[in-house]
């Protein structure tokens, strides 16, 4: 009796010593990167004047690489504070069409591996904008991540019996039946069993789930393996 006490919470301490750590060391992390984006940001404006297009094109990398590290920092902190509670949806009234808009804008800068293609009608949401937009971005990313270079990446958003449906399909490696139920979870990855080399920390789409609930709202994923995968999620919407 004992020992299936000790097997269940062992795991559960494991996990939060874990998460202890990693939000610490992502607080510790996040000024020192900020004013690396500044500093690089600087000598950008720099390099624009003395038009050196090597200096400037490898800037624009480097900005983008400390941009991607940040966005893990705040997906981490971000988990750590859902765990204490005290993750806030700060709600307003907005058009997906409109965030989906701006987020084709960003990515027409940002992924340059994949061609991706949008969608949308006008619908209106009272959510949290920056926390869907955070979604959004987590599921192009990873469909950027499991699908390969310049194979189409599609967004989609429908008004359906009174919620926004959004969808991302790629044609990517897919995801079989028996993880399909468990890559919401924190830290699964699907990657560690086949032993190839993505790299992720099996934390989007685990936030994106809380996300997502926190909104009355559902995720999955509809897929076939080896042909590609749609992430689904629904929201209630104000009107179509
Ligand atoms: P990460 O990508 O950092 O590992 P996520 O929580 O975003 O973490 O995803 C969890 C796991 O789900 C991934 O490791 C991957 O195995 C699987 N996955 C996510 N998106 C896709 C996709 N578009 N196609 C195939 N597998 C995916």
């Amino acid at each position: 009796m004992n020992g299936t006490l000790i097997d269940i919470t062992e795991p559960k301490r494991e996990q939060q010593r874990k998460n202890d750590f990693i939000a610490m060391v992502s607080h510790e992390l996040k000024t020192p990167l900020a004013s690396m984006k500044l500093y690089l940001q600087l000598l950008q404006q720099h390099a624009g004047q003395k038009q050196d297009p090597v200096v400037s094109g490898t800037l624009v990398k480097a900005v983008r690489q400390v941009k991607k590290m940040i966005g893990m920092i705040n997906s981490f902190l971000n988990v750590s504070r859902l765990e204490a509670g005290k993750m806030r949806i700060d709600k307003q009234v907005f058009d997906i069409r409109e965030l989906l808009a701006e987020i084709e804008e960003e990515t027409s800068t940002t992924v340059t591996s994949h061609p991706v293609i949008y969608s949308s009608v006008a619908v209106k949401v009272n959510a949290d904008r920056e926390k869907i937009s955070q979604v959004v971005h987590n599921l192009i990313s990873n469909a950027t991540k499991y699908s390969a270079a310049r194979s189409p990446i599609a967004i989609n958003c429908h008004y359906e019996e009174g919620y926004a449906l959004v969808s991302v399909t790629d044609r990517g490696i897919g995801v079989n039946d028996e993880h399909r139920e468990r890559l919401f979870e924190q830290y699964y990855r699907v990657e560690a069993d086949r032993g190839e080399s993505v790299s992720g920390f099996g934390i989007g789409l685990y936030l994106s789930a809380e996300i997502i609930s926190r909104h009355d709202g559902t995720i999955w994923v509809e897929s076939e393996p080896g042909r590609g995968s749609t992430f689904f999620f629904k929201i209630p919407a104000l009107g179509g």
